[in-house]
C-alpha cells in the first residue's frame, strides 16, 4: 500500500501552492478560512497568488444572542469578513448567501460552486473536509461535500451547462484529521492571520480570541518539521482522487 501511495503521489502532479495564479477557499462561514488557512492566505496573497473566498452561507445564526441573529448580523459578518479578508490580502470575496443553519442541499450549493469553478479557473480548490470524524455542524458538512462534489464534477454539463477547458490541478481540504501537507508560513503571517481573526469582533470576545489564537499559534508549532517553524496543515488530493480511490486516505 506505501510502495502504490508513493507511485500515485510520483503519478499526480500535485502543484507548489506558491505557483498557483488563483486559488479559491469554498468557507461555510464568513470565518472559517481565516481560522484554518489565514496564514497561508496571508503568504499566498503577499506572494501575488490571486485568493479568492466563497462563502457559502451568511453566518446569520452564528450568535447567541436573539436580537442580533438574521438580517443585521448578517451585516456585521460581511464587515468583519472585508476587514479580515483586507489584512490577509485576500482578492476578492463572492457570497452564496445561503442562510446559516439553513434547509438548503448540498446540491443547490454543489452547482453554484461548479459555476464559480469554471469562472474563476482556479488552480487549487480549498474547502473544509468533510470527512472529518466528529465533525457535526451541518454547514461544514454539507459545505464541504459540496465543494469536493463540484471539484470533481464541475466538467460535467449535468451540473453547469455547456463545456469546460479548464483542469483544476489540486484540492485542499483544511480542519483535516488527514493532513499529508505542512505548509510552511513565516511569524508575519501567523501575525497577519491572528490580526484577521481579530476583526471577527461578533464571534470572538477577547478571553475566546486569546484562547484561539493560542491554540492556533501551538498548532503551528506542532506540526512544523523543527523547532522555530510554524506551519498550516491540510490534506491536498488530485480532484480525481476524490472518487474510487481508497488510497485517498493515505495518500
Ligand atoms: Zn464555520
Amino acid at each position: 500500500m506505501q510502495n502504490l501511495t508513493q507511485k500515485l503521489k510520483e503519478f499526480f502532479n500535485i502543484p507548489k501552492l506558491e505557483q498557483c495564479e488563483r486559488v479559491l477557499c469554498v468557507q461555510p462561514h464568513p470565518d472559517d478560512a481565516d481560522i484554518s488557512m489565514g496564514a497561508t492566505v496571508a503568504k499566498l496573497s503577499e506572494l501575488g497568488v490571486k485568493v479568492f473566498y466563497l462563502t457559502v452561507t451568511d453566518g446569520s445564526a452564528g450568535s447567541q444572542d436573539e436580537s442580533l441573529i438574521g438580517q443585521r448580523l448578517k451585516e456585521i459578518r460581511e464587515k468583519e469578513q472585508e476587514k479580515a479578508a483586507e489584512t490577509l490580502g485576500v482578492h476578492e470575496l463572492i457570497w452564496l448567501g445561503f442562510e446559516d443553519l439553513g434547509d438548503y442541499s448540498i446540491e443547490q450549493v454543489r452547482s453554484k460552486v461548479t459555476e464559480q469553478i469554471r469562472k474563476i479557473r482556479p488552480d487549487v480548490v480549498f474547502t473544509v473536509d468533510p470527512f472529518l470524524p466528529y465533525e457535526v455542524h451541518p454547514d461544514h458538512i454539507k459545505c464541504g461535500f459540496a465543494a469536493c462534489q463540484a471539484s470533481s464534477l464541475y466538467r460535467l454539463p449535468k451540473l453547469y451547462p455547456g463545456t469546460c477547458d479548464h483542469q483544476l490541478q489540486a484540492v485542499g481540504l483544511f480542519n483535516t484529521a488527514h493532513p499529508n501537507t505542512f505548509y510552511e508560513v513565516e511569524q508575519r503571517h501567523m501575525e497577519r492571520k491572528l490580526l484577521a481573526l481579530s476583526q471577527h469582533k461578533s464571534q470572538f470576545d477577547e478571553s475566546s480570541l486569546k484562547m484561539l489564537s493560542f491554540y492556533l499559534t501551538e498548532r503551528a508549532k506542532h506540526y512544523a518539521p523543527e523547532p522555530g517553524k510554524l506551519v498550516e496543515t491540510f490534506k491536498i488530493l488530485p480532484p480525481s482522487m476524490l472518487h474510487v480511490f481508497p488510497e485517498a486516505l493515505e495518500f
